[in-house]
C-alpha cells in the first residue's frame, strides 16, 4: 500500500525499448541521438498507429458511404479532439491539420496577415526566430507594403522584454513569436508576451515548434491568437502538425488553399466555403500522418510529464556544466529559462567539422545555422554545434557526447 505513495521514478530504459531506432550502432558506436530539436525518433505506439490505418482502414476520409471510409474518418477527426485537449484549446473546430509548423505560419500569414496588413504597417518576430517565423511575414509584408520588425534579445539570448514593449505602436498589427527557440532552448515568457499585445489590441501568433515536447501548453491560459506546432518533434510522423486558431479568427479569414474538402458549393458563378477548420483544409489530407500525431499524443500524455520533465532537466544541467569545462567551448544561449537545447561553438573550428567528428563516435547532433541566420549574426557565428535532448535520453550518453567532445576538439586543436 505505501508504494503508491513514494515518488515515481522516470524509467528511461523502459522508454527506450519502446524506440526501435535507438537500439543501433553509427560507425561502429551506440547511437547516442542528439538531434531531437530537428526532429524526435518515433515509439512503436506510433509506428503501429499508422501501420494500422493502412492495413486496415486505408480509405479516404470525409463523405465515403463505406465502412473504411468511416472508420478513417472517425479515427481522423477524433485526433482533431485529441489535438485540442492536449494543447487546451476550447473545441476541435479550432484545430486546422497543417504539414508542420511552416505551413501554419505561412497560412496566417497569407490569409489573417494578409487580410489585415496594410502600407506602413509593422509584424514583430524576433532575433531567435526560426526563419519559417521570418520569412512568410516577410514575403506577405513586401506584396503590401508593410514590414517586419525585429525584437532584440539580450547576450544570454533572453527576449528583450522593454524593447517589445516600446515597439508595441499603433503600426503594429501582428506580433509572431517563438514559444522555445529550437537553436537556444529559450523559453520565452509567453503569457506574459501575449498579455503585452493584447494590450496594445494586437493579435499574436506562437511558434510552438519546440515547446510541445517540453512544456505543458494551454492556448486558453496563454490567450495566444494561433498557436503552431509540428508532429515530428513530438515522436509523431513526418508532414503533420497543427494549427490552433481562436474561432473568431478562423470564421473572418479567407481561405488559403483551394480545392476539394474546403468548399459548401462551387458553381461557376461563385463559390461558398465551408466552416473552420475544413475551409483551410483543401485536398485529400495526410490521413496516416493525422492518426501517427494522435498516437504520439496519447503515447506522450500517458508517460509522467513531470518525471520527465525533470529528467531531460538533469541532462541539459549536466551537459552544459559539463562541456563548459572545455577548452574553447562557448555557449551560444545561456537564458535563465531554457529546455532541451545545447548550443555552442568549439574555438573558430567549423561547427560542421565538430559535427562529423562526434559522428565518428556514434553521436548524433546538427550543426549549422539552425533555420535562424539573424541569429547566428547576433552572435557574430556562422553556425553551432546543437545537441538537443529528449526524454529518451540518457546520462550515460551524455558521458559519451561530452567524451566524444573531448577527442574532437584535441583532434582539431
Ligand atoms: N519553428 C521552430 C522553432 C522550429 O524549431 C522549426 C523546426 O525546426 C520550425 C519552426 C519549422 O518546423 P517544420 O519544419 O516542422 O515546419
Amino acid at each position: 500500500m505505501t508504494a503508491a505513495l513514494e515518488p515515481v521514478r522516470f524509467d528511461v530504459e523502459a522508454i527506450r525499448h519502446q524506440f526501435p531506432a535507438l537500439h543501433q550502432r553509427v560507425n561502429g558506436k551506440p547511437l547516442v541521438y542528439l538531434d531531437n530539436a530537428a526532429s524526435a525518433q518515433v515509439p512503436v505506439a506510433v509506428l503501429d498507429a499508422m501501420d494500422h490505418y493502412y492495413r486496415n482502414d486505408r480509405s479516404n476520409v470525409h463523405r465515403g458511404a463505406h465502412t473504411l471510409s468511416r472508420r478513417a474518418t472517425d479515427a481522423f477527426e477524433e485526433v482533431r479532439a485529441r489535438v485540442a485537449r492536449f494543447i487546451g484549446a476550447a473545441d476541435p473546430s479550432e484545430i486546422v491539420y497543417v504539414r508542420g509548423t511552416t505551413e501554419a505560419i505561412n497560412l496566417v500569414a497569407n490569409t489573417f496577415g494578409r487580410s489585415r496588413l496594410g502600407p506602413g504597417d509593422e509584424v514583430l518576430v524576433s532575433t531567435m526566430e526560426h526563419h519559417s517565423n521570418i520569412v512568410p511575414w516577410q514575403i506577405v509584408c513586401n506584396q503590401v507594403g508593410a514590414r517586419v520588425r525585429e525584437v532584440p534579445i539580450d547576450d544570454r539570448g533572453q527576449l528583450d522584454l522593454d524593447a517589445y514593449s516600446a515597439m508595441l505602436g499603433p503600426r503594429v498589427k501582428m506580433v509572431a513569436l517563438a514559444h522555445v527557440s529550437n537553436a537556444l532552448g529559450t523559453v520565452n515568457p509567453a503569457a506574459e508576451i501575449v498579455a503585452r499585445a493584447h494590450a496594445h489590441g494586437v493579435p499574436i501568433l506562437l511558434d510552438g515548434a519546440q515547446a510541445v515536447a517540453h512544456l505543458d501548453v494551454d492556448v486558453a491560459a496563454l490567450g495566444c491568437d494561433f498557436y503552431a506546432f509540428s508532429g515530428h518533434k513530438l515522436y509523431g510522423p513526418n508532414g503533420v502538425g497543427a494549427l490552433y486558431g481562436r474561432r473568431e479568427h478562423l470564421d473572418a479569414m479567407p481561405p488559403w488553399h483551394g480545392g476539394g474538402e474546403m468548399i459548401r458549393d462551387v458553381s461557376f458563378d461563385g463559390t461558398t466555403f465551408a466552416d473552420p477548420p475544413f475551409k483551410f483544409e483543401a485536398g485529400t489530407p495526410d490521413v496516416s500522418g493525422v492518426i501517427g500525431l494522435g498516437a504520439a499524443i496519447d503515447w506522450f500524455t500517458s508517460l509522467d510529464r513531470e518525471a520527465a520533465r525533470a529528467h531531460e532537466r538533469s541532462l541539459l544541467t549536466a551537459a552544459t556544466a559539463r562541456i563548459a569545462e572545455i577548452d574553447g567551448v562557448r555557449l551560444i544561449g545561456t537564458a535563465a529559462r531554457k529546455e532541451a537545447v545545447l548550443s555552442f561553438a568549439l574555438g573558430a573550428h567549423h561547427p560542421g567539422d565538430v559535427g562529423t567528428l562526434l559522428d565518428l563516435d556514434g553521436v548524433a547532433v546538427r550543426t549549422g545555422h539552425h533555420c535562424t541566420q539573424p541569429l547566428m549574426r547576433r552572435f557574430g557565428v556562422p553556425g553551432t554545434v546543437r545537441a538537443s535532448f529528449a526524454l529518451y535520453n540518457t546520462h550515460a550518453e551524455v558521458d559519451a557526447f561530452v567524451g566524444a567532445l573531448r577527442r574532437a576538439a584535441h583532434i582539431l586543436e
